[in-house]
């Protein structure tokens, strides 16, 4: 009886509802089997900018919560309204945070960091400000996350990969933005293997979760309420998730207990 609870999230910036598909990205699609895969409406009073999406994400409260209304996040209370990991840190859970390129969200800069503590935490800074550059970041991490979640394991990981949104904002939502999409989609892939690849597995209560944060309009760029970009999405499997029955998880919201919940950690 597997009785260890894991959970592994795994958050790709950026990837519009719409580019989700069997050709494009087969892994992510992949979900909509067993368990589910769901578009996720912003909250109407969450700015749909990274801050704020991976913040509600993150906490579980909304932007009358967290208090983030933008990339800086200077000023916001997540001491009341702490991420998961930290909850999870605080438990006594192993945890692992990955994060690509982006620094508020693992470091002391712009107001950060959104994930306060973690038991191992791991940031790959995109180099330089091209694209080159930020797919080397995600590959690095993913590299990075993959040896982990094979090795040690920690009971719960946040992988973030942030490719697919710089895309989206140099080049629009087109071929360059589709192939940024599938490149994430096999880094998720190379992640669920690692953890597959654990020969403790069958021992091991695994829920998978991959998450975006917004969308994107189709010349690039965000912030707005339009459909393709206000439609977010989520997907997860693991116990007691699917098949067939409604979706556990239409906010944002509703991310942060899933994780609790699939832990075993009171909210
Ligand atoms: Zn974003």
């Amino acid at each position: 009886m597997p009785t260890l609870r894991h959970v592994l999230v795994i958050g790709v910036d950026g990837v519009r509802f719409d580019l989700l598909g069997p050709e494009v990205t087969p892994v992510i699609w992949s979900f909509t089997g067993n368990n589910f895969l769901t578009p996720v409406p912003v909250d109407e009073s969450t700015p749909t900018w990274s801050g704020p999406c991976w913040a509600t994400i993150a906490t579980g409260t909304g932007v009358a919560g967290h208090g983030i209304t933008g990339n800086d996040l200077t000023g916001h209370r997540l001491a009341e309204h702490p991420d998961f990991v930290t909850v999870a840190t605080r438990a006594g859970v192993s945890t692992l945070l990955a994060v690509s390129g982006w620094p508020p969200l693992a470091l002391a800069e712009d107001g950060g960091p959104l994930f306060a503590e973690a038991g191992r935490r791991e940031f790959v800074p995109a180099a330089e400000t091209s694209l080159a550059a930020w797919d080397a970041a995600d590959e690095a991490v993913t590299e990075l996350a993959a040896s982990i979640l094979a090795g040690e394991g920690p009971r719960l990981s946040f992988v973030y990969l942030g490719a697919v949104d710089v895309v989206g904002h140099v080049l629009g939502a087109g071929p360059a933005y589709r192939e940024a999409a599938r490149a994430a989609d096999q880094r998720v892939g190379r992640l669920l293997a690692a953890v597959r690849s654990r020969p403790s597995v069958a021992d091991e209560a695994w829920t998978t979760v991959v998450v975006t944060d917004h969308g994107h309009l189709d010349r690039g760029g965000h912030g707005g309420r339009e459909p393709e970009v206000a439609t977010a999405w989520a997907a997860a499997a693991g116990p007691g998730i699917g098949p067939g029955g409604p979706a556990p998880v239409t906010r944002q919201t509703q991310i942060a207990p899933l994780v609790m919940a699939a832990l075993a950690i009171p909210a």
